[in-house]
């Protein structure tokens, strides 16, 4: 027995079996098999940055997927990557890195904050970046190849085995391992960086030009409760394409992670002139698509904080929701309100916007939405986690009332009647993945959960 925990809070031990490491398909087979004759069940992690259980069964064996990470070919006229699923953006980046100029490709989107996730598990949660006016990343897979609970591996897309591809896109791992993907990349642009401070009701104002004349952008806010402004500005920063030459490499400025996260900690406001001081200093620079991608967070920092400000154990944890433009200032209030009443600390909170999305069988992204991503510090205690649960079920119901959603990789915190309200085809979801693995051979903590919880709670249409 081993115990497994999540990469980025560390709260999310559980005690497995055995972890596999994974090189080869003949490896996913062997573990299959040997499940099979057990009576175990098995799950698969990547960069193991969800954070509800979702790549651990316990008891169960894992499949560490971070070896089957090989970059396999670029088709240099159409941009198809073809990559394993266990590859992470890491791997990406420093295969596109290597290619010669003359290879006009670069990643669409990718999840922001964070690089050692892997595309596997982009996929399993159907993750997003901060593009503008596009889906998630399922618009960007062209194809799959799934290891189905038989054992069998099958190419799936939007026309060959469909509901497979449908079903394996936001299925959270149940329906197979990824074993290969087809990710369409875009053609090399560059792009302007516009960072200032802006009020949010500004930004809702302008939501829709913005998205005809910038293709990326995100508003960081202002996360200071004791603050007037508290959640009413924030930095918003926007890309746009140009023909600008790039800003030479010397005077491209990174900003200061590490400064900003100990400032989110222990010092909002001057966290918030900080990024502002950042902001007005990158305002005008021009990269390619290449570099802004990338941003990723120093693996260990929370307990590098903890040992530095003497905090007890915890963790940053992720959290995002979801609802129609016309509700995101009324959600901006309900939550300023809700951040002070449940007295929870928000470290970060930006906005962003999805397009809906048509592909993914357990669709989160429903509509077009405004996006509010939040990490919220709590220390490693079943107090506080119990009242961190409370804020985001509080917040998750706010948004379904609105027409909205949360997203599934981070904690379950959500009530039946919301869940059902929010994906209102969980149950077809479970009966398909009954269906196709009966003996529930791939499975997770997350899964289980979302049994009994299931199990427990009302018939569907009783309510
Ligand atoms: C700091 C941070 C920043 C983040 N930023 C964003 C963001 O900007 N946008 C966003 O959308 N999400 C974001 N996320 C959430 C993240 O996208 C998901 O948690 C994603 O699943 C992480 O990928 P992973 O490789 O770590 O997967 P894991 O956590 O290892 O696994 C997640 C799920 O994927 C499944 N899975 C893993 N590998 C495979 C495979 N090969 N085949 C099938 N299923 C597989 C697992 O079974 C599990 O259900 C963020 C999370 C963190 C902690």
């Amino acid at each position: 027995m081993e115990i497994v925990n999540d990469a980025h809070c560390q709260l999310s031990r559980t005690r497995v079996r055995a972890v596999i490491d994974v090189h080869s398909v003949d490896d996913i087979q062997s573990a299959i098999t040997r499940c099979q004759r057990e009576g175990w069940q098995l799950s698969m992690s990547g960069g193991r940055h969800s954070l509800g259980r979702q790549p651990f069964v316990t008891d169960g064996l894992v499949l560490n997927m971070s070896g089957l990470n090989r970059i396999l070919s670029l088709d240099e006229t159409s941009g198809m990557l073809h990559l394993q699923g266990g590859a992470r953006w890491t791997d990406v980046r420093k295969f596109l890195g290597s290619q010669p100029e003359r290879v006009p490709w670069e990643v669409h989107q990718k999840q922001t904050g964070a690089d050692e996730l892997s595309l596997g598990g982009a996929i399993a949660v159907n993750a997003h970046g901060n593009p503008l006016g596009a889906g998630p990343i399922s618009t960007d897979i062209e194809w799959l190849k799934v290891l189905t609970a038989g054992g069998e591996e099958l190419l799936c897309s939007r026309d060959v085995n469909a509901d497979l591809f449908g079903l394996v896109l936001g299925g959270m791992g149940l329906f197979g391992v990824v074993t290969e993907i087809g990710l369409r990349l875009v053609p090399t642009q560059r792009f302007v960086r516009r960072s200032e401070v802006a009020r949010t009701e500004t930004l809702i104002e302008h939501w829709d030009a913005l998205h005809v004349d910038y293709q990326y952008g995100d508003m960081q806010l202002d996360v200071n409760p004791a603050s007037d402004h508290f959640m009413k500005r924030g930095i918003l920063n926007l890309w746009q394409s140009c023909d600008a030459p790039a800003t030479p490499a010397s005077k491209q400025l990174q900003a200061d992670w590490a400064q900003l996260i100990t400032l989110a900690h222990v010092d909002k406001a001057q966290g918030f002139r900080e990024y502002a001081r950042f902001a007005e200093a990158v305002n005008g620079s021009v990269s390619t698509g290449r570099d802004f991608h990338w941003d990723t967070y120093a693996p260990g920092y929370h307990a590098q904080l903890e040992r530095h400000l003497g905090l007890p154990q915890g963790g940053d944890v992720l959290t995002e929701f979801f609802v129609p433009i016309e509700a995101l200032e009324d959600l901006l209030d309900y939550a300023r309100n809700e951040i002070r009443r449940f007295g929870v600390d928000p470290i970060l909170t930006s906005l962003r916007s999805v397009r809906q999305c048509q592909i993914s069988y357990l669709r989160w992204a429903r509509c077009d939405y405004a996006c509010m991503v939040m990490a919220l510090h709590v220390d490693d205690c079943p107090q506080q986690l119990a009242r961190l649960d409370a804020f985001c079920a509080a917040i998750a119901r706010f948004c379904g009332q609105q027409g909205g959603t949360f997203y599934l990789p981070y904690r379950q915190f959500a009530q039946h009647a919301d869940l059902l309200d929010m994906y209102p085809n969980i149950h077809e979801f479970v009966e398909e993945k009954h269906r196709r693995d009966p003996s529930g051979l791939l499975s997770s903590d997350w899964f289980g959960s979302l049994l009994s919880f299931l199990r427990e709670a009302p018939a569907l249409g009783t309510r």
